[in-house]
């Protein structure tokens, strides 16, 4: 068996991974997609003593660092089920069992999508999922907000004091946000809300976004707004799926850890975006990893 299994190949588990193979135990590393998030990502700008990096740079580093060390790592495989029995034991999706006397979970997360015709097209060309990320982008600029929860009323109010000016579409004819959040976004100038909104279409001129379309649902009208961003917050569903009834999650499906990494399962540890950590970013997913990994080898010593 495995001394430490990592199941993840993000930010959180390329973290797990070195922090594992630096103790000199025996560890693996199975990833669905190595680099996870970061692969669909451009600029990154707040990864700190990197001024700007990208994607594909930063998951270039995270795979080089990780195979320097005496890792396994298995590539394009999907773990589908964890049980504990003498060991732990991930079973992998083309029905091969890796056992391991420790795990740690790092399968990430991902943004739930409007799925309207342009979304794709213009990925990182305006469309953007992250305000603590690609806030900055839009400064000075016209942006849109889709979803009105708390996500999407904390990014108003935090594009707000950056951009123009921020539209909020909400779908239904309330806002899910809390109240202390809507007042707040109400006492801005730069923000409106505008409910009962559908979007229909992310309009661009073959470069970028130039603006979005939707339609009324009170009076089925379509109306077209000039923004030149979008930030999609209709939720982030995390990668636990397969976990669901063997580890306590959270209602949203976020596996529940301590201040160690621990979870419900004793030898099972997790970290970074599908874990109940309230801030989801690169650089907290690799501190996650590590901790996990050392709450892990903790454990591993006493047993
Ligand atoms: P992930 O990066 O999601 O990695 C999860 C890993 O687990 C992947 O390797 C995946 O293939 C694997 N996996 C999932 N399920 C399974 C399974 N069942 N079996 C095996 N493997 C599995 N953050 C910043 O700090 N700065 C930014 O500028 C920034 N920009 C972003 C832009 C975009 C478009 C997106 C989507 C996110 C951005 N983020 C940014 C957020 C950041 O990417 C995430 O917080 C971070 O990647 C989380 O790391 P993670 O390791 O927890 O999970």
């Amino acid at each position: 068996p495995y001394d430490m299994l990592v199941v993840g190949g993000g930010p959180a588990g390329a973290a797990a991974a070195v922090y594992s193979a630096r103790k000199g135990i025996r560890t693996g590393v199975v990833a669905e997609r190595f680099g996870g998030q970061v692969a669909d990502t451009m600029a990154i700008e707040n990864f700190i003593s990197m001024k700007a990096t990208d994607g594909p740079k930063l998951v270039a580093g995270l795979e080089q660092h990780v195979l320097d060390y005496d890792v396994d790592v298995m590539k394009m495989q999907k773990a589908v089920r964890l049980e504990k029995k003498e060991f732990i034991e991930i079973e992998l999706e083309n029905g091969a069992i890796l056992k391991s006397k420790s795990i740690v979970l790092a399968t990430g997360a991902r943004w739930r999508e409007m799925n309207v015709p342009g979304e794709q097209t213009y990925r990182n060309k305006g469309v953007a999922y992250c305000p603590h990320c690609d806030g900055p982008i839009f400064k000075g600029k016209k942006t849109a907000v889709i979803g009105g929860g708390n996500s999407g009323i904390e990014a108003a109010i935090d594009l707000a004091g950056i951009v123009e000016h921020v539209t909020v579409f909400e779908f239904a004819d309330t806002l899910r946000a809390d109240d202390v959040l809507v007042k707040k976004a109400n006492s801005l100038s730069n923000v409106t809300i505008i409910k009962n909104a559908m979007t229909t279409e992310v309009l661009g001129d073959g470069q970028k976004v130039t603006g979005l379309k939707y339609t009324d649902r009170t009076t089925d009208e379509t109306h077209t707004v000039d923004v030149a961003g979008i930030f999609v917050q209709i939720g982030l569903v995390p990668n636990s799926e397969f976990l669901k009834d063997t580890l306590e999650l959270t209602n949203r499906g976020e596996i529940i850890i301590d201040s160690h990494g621990r979870t419900s399962v004793e030898g099972v540890y997790a970290a970074g975006d599908v874990t109940n950590i309230p801030f989801k970013q690169i650089i907290i997913s690799m501190g996650a990893g590590a901790t996990a990994a050392l709450g892990a080898f903790d454990y591993l010593i006493r047993h």
